[in-house]
């Protein structure tokens, strides 16, 4: 059984930055208890558990998900704070979502009725979230036809059904130029002016997730929903960074001296083009290396930059280190490819632009055989795990 968390390819969190990137949006928009952390898909490939230690800490008002299970996980870690599922449910999920005591979001009719029905006569309730489509398209109750199924959620304010909240999403946030959040805020004004009968004691507005609430300097609705900006990933170039919160190493395996004409790699996409020297690094596309940074990506190796070459493999990877001091790079020693290392720092946007994506799909596709060590930068040497 290997013990070491840190012998092959391994994702680093910084427990501080997290914090400090929460107390930001906290700050901005008058304290914890107006924050809905989004925490779907495993925090962001963080590691649930340990990102909500971090994230209690606030006082957050609760947290958002993207389905049942996540909402049930955020339960078996102790967490008692009301838990909102963004997302439409599956039919099959309704039961579940219902006996868990979770806020649902809801965007049709039907939905609300499968739930109505899923409580039938229980004498339990539930607490719903009525999505409100301005543009997004993906979800969410027409703006333009509030006249028609306002009245119907309004005929559902009984049978155990509490209307708690009415949100919409941004579909352009990050984008500087775009005037859509100005059009979409309006419509969803248009809504909640319409449904102004639903409000009730615990009634809760939002709509912004990390860059709109950075765009309308969080004062925008009761509650904000940031995802991204917690863990690390920019919300756009006109917006405030925040603070790194993930790297990602690995070990280099071996180190070959080629002659020119030496091919590497599937397809033999790279050929040597002088005598050089690379480095094999155990990572590749199955611990979540985009394969797409194959003869693109970069990694940092003795506090220098060097290249990816050829194509990645499922575990591993080769950088050429030919432009590196031969005494500085020995088998063991770490490559980063996300996060700092000495004056060098590759940021997940770089990695995300590189790769043809952004920086949610790589920290989501962080892949589970990469133990997540949680640490502080105000106590490196304790480290604690954190593996979901
Ligand atoms: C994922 C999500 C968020 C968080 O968005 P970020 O861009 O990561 O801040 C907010 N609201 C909804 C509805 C989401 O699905």
């Amino acid at each position: 059984m290997s013990t070491d968390l840190r012998s092959r390819a391994w994702v680093e969190i910084n427990r501080s930055a997290l914090h400090r990137n929460m107390a930001r949006v906290a700050g901005l928009v008058g304290g914890g208890e107006r924050v809905l952390p989004v925490v779907k898909s495993n925090a962001y490939g963080l590691g649930l558990g340990s990102a909500l230690r971090v994230l209690e800490r606030s006082d957050p008002w609760g947290y958002g998900v993207a389905e049942v299970r996540e909402a049930e996980a955020i339960r078996t870690h102790g967490v008692t704070r009301p838990v909102l599922i963004l997302n439409p449910l599956p039919p099959g999920d309704v039961h579940a979502a219902v006996a868990g005591g979770f806020e649902l979001s809801v965007s049709s009719i039907g939905e609300v009725d499968r739930i109505v029905e899923t409580l039938d006569g229980s004498g339990r309730s539930v607490r719903l979230h009525a999505e409100v489509d301005t543009g997004m398209g993906r979800a969410g109750f027409d703006w333009r036809e509030v006249g028609r199924w306002g009245p119907d959620l309004i005929a559902r304010s009984s049978e155990g059904v509490e209307w708690t909240g009415l949100f919409t999403h941004f579909h352009s946030a990050s984008d500087p130029d775009a005037d859509a959040m100005t059009v979409q805020s309006d419509r969803f004004a248009t809504a909640a002016r319409a449904l102004s009968g639903m409000r009730a004691g615990n009634w809760v507005e939002h709509l912004c997730n990390s860059s709109a609430l950075f765009r309308s300097s969080g004062l925008a609705g009761d509650l904000v929903r940031p995802g991204i900006f917690l863990y690390g990933g920019g919300i756009g170039s006109d917006l405030p960074a925040p603070e790194a919160v993930v790297s990602l190493r690995a070990r280099i395996v071996l180190l070959r001296e080629v002659p020119p004409g030496t091919t590497l790699g599937y397809g033999a996409t790279y050929r040597a083009t002088r005598p050089e020297r690379w480095a094999t690094v155990a990572i590749g596309y199955g611990d979540g290396l985009p394969r797409s940074l194959g003869n693109r990506g970069q990694a940092v190796v003795a506090g220098r930059r060097v290249g990816i070459v050829g194509r990645i493999s499922m575990g591993l990877t080769v950088v050429d280190i030919t432009d590196l001091p031969e005494a500085d790079v020995r088998i063991g020693d770490e490559a980063t490819f996300l996060g700092r290392s000495g004056t060098e720092s590759i940021s997940v946007d770089e990695v995300a632009g590189l790769a043809g994506t952004i920086s949610y799909e790589i920290l989501t596709g962080l892949s589970a055989r990469l133990p997540r060590l949680w640490s502080s930068a105000d106590e490196p040497d304790a480290p604690d795990t954190g593996i979901q």
